[in-house]
């Protein structure tokens, strides 16, 4: 069968090497005996993956033992509600920047448990730039969060934002890993993992210690970020193989490197960009360049009609996950870190060749 070009938003394209990895630890894992989807949540070999994922996310992001790293249920969305249950008191007031769907699903989800201000929002201009960073920013905040790339609209903060002493939460989740970055800046960072870091379900988050100690109420358990601290992320049954998957993709990201991951993701999105920008078919929905995703490029074609043409003619080229989200329409292309140049040129070829004909 033909293996497709997977241009998906998340779950998304996972490199092969990680795939065959994975499939033979679903065969038999090391020398248990046991496939990986058969391994003891609280035995001694899933023990080590978490040890060795916790270390490998500290190498590749600069923290220290200052940090907690976690591996939750729930995907990006428990994030949403775990953030404000444990650190926005009922009469307190959290700030979010509103620069997409995600965070105003963030925002919505925080209104539940306490006062939410918005600090800045794109939202008018249906999120087609990032909006203007606060230039003040409330001391008695519990907290300021942020998407640091928007996978709908295609904006993206390419440096980590001042919060004034307030403590910075940035949502990652699909951006983390795929240029350098300074997440010391952070008070605590997360990502759901189906875009760079693995399957659906489950999100990667690391706190720092001070925060930690603020939580705002008493929470069952699973809903405890310290709870979840003091349990390792094996509270209740873990999600052994996508954790599993998740300490593979560290790995290959180690690897690789991060600078060389910036270099080809950079490279990957100016030829598209610029494709973008020469046609006279398509047009990108984030005209302002400095707010461009290097990740998700969303664009549309002149008409309903050119679009569902387009679409087939990537069928028919085994190009797969182009359509833009169904809040969004047009197109979206994902350039996550296992996406190839090769495949980012496939495209570009095929827009060139859609547009002669279409003129
Ligand atoms: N935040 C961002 C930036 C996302 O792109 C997504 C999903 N695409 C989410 C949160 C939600 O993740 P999940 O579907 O795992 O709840």
């Amino acid at each position: 069968m033909q293996i497709k070009i997977n241009f998906n938003a998340g779950p998304a394209a996972l490199p092969p090497e990680v795939l065959h990895e994975a499939a033979k630890a679903v065969n038999k894992y090391k020398k248990t005996g046991l496939s990986i989807l058969e391994l003891p949540h609280r035995g001694k070999e899933f023990a080590e993956i978490i040890a060795e994922s916790k270390q490998l996310v500290r190498e590749l992001c600069g923290l220290d033992d200052n940090y907690e790293i976690l591996w939750l249920h729930g995907g990006g969305r428990q994030q949403f509600f775990m953030i404000p249950m444990n650190f926005l008191p009922e009469n307190g007031s959290a700030g979010y920047i509103d620069s997409g769907r995600w965070s105003e699903e963030a925002l919505e989800y925080a209104a539940h448990y306490g006062d939410v201000q918005v600090l800045a929002s794109s939202k008018k201009d249906n999120y087609r730039h990032l909006p203007t960073w606060p230039a003040k920013i409330p001391k008695n905040l519990a907290y300021v969060h942020f998407t640091t790339n928007n996978t709908i609209y295609g904006t993206q903060w390419k440096d980590v934002p001042e919060s004034k002493g307030v403590p910075l939460i940035a949502d990652m989740s699909s951006d983390i890993f795929s240029r350098e970055h300074d997440y010391t800046k952070y008070s605590m960072f997360y990502a759901a993992v189906q875009k760079n870091l693995g399957t659906p379900g489950i999100a990667l988050t690391a706190i720092r210690k001070d925060l930690l100690k603020k939580v705002a109420r008493s929470l069952p358990p699973m809903l405890s970020y310290p709870a979840q601290v003091k349990e390792d992320s094996i509270l209740n049954t873990a999600n052994v193989f996508g954790i599993y998957v998740s300490l593979l993709m560290l790995r290959w990201i180690k690897a690789k490197g991060i600078a060389t991951i910036e270099k080809d993701n950079n490279q990957k999105a100016q030829l598209l960009y610029s494709a973008l920008d020469q046609s006279s078919v398509f047009t990108p929905y984030v005209t302002e360049k400095a707010d461009r995703s290097m990740t998700n490029v969303c664009f549309t074609a002149k008409n309903a009609e050119s679009e569902k043409a387009f679409l087939a003619l990537c069928e028919e080229n085994d190009i797969v996950g182009i359509s833009g989200h169904r809040s969004a329409g047009g197109f979206r292309v994902s350039l996550y870190n296992a996406v190839d140049l090769e495949s980012v040129r496939h495209l570009v070829r095929l827009m060139q060749e859609f547009e002669s004909k279409e003129r």
